[in-house]
């Protein structure tokens, strides 16, 4: 499969990971919106959100207890930060690999969109 995050997770495309574990990998964005801007993705192949089985939306939930640790180690679970996961076409979404960004180190603008 021809997915940019899948080759991350094989080790075939280098990235700056800084953390891993059985079932989520994280690293930071190649294109950082903010000092800290970190992408969280399961090491698993799942296109988007909407083709999250149900019986594993408890991975969503490791994916933001990962994003609160790595606030904490990136010093910025104090200042604040934005958690997101884009979906589909009109949710902005561009790579077609379920992602979590992880976003702070500056104050957010209040919109959502
Ligand atoms: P999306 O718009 O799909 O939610 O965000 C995809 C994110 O992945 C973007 O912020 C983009 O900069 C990041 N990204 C795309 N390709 C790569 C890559 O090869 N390496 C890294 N580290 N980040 C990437
Ligand atoms: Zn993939």
């Amino acid at each position: 499969m021809d997915c940019i995050f899948c080759k991350i997770a094989a080790g075939e495309t280098p990235a700056d990971i800084i953390h891993t574990d059985e079932e989520v990998i994280a690293f930071r964005d190649i294109n950082p919106q903010a000092p800290v801007h970190v992408v969280i993705i399961p090491g698993e192949h799942i296109a988007t959100l909407a083709e999250l089985p149900e019986e594993k939306a408890m991975l969503v939930g490791h994916m933001v207890d990962v994003a609160n640790r790595l606030a904490r180690s990136e010093g910025i679970s104090e200042s604040g930060y934005r958690v997101v996961i884009n979906c589909g076409q009109q949710g902005g979404q561009l790579v077609q690999h379920l992602h979590m960004h992880l976003l702070g180190g500056r104050q957010m603008a209040g919109s959502l969109g």
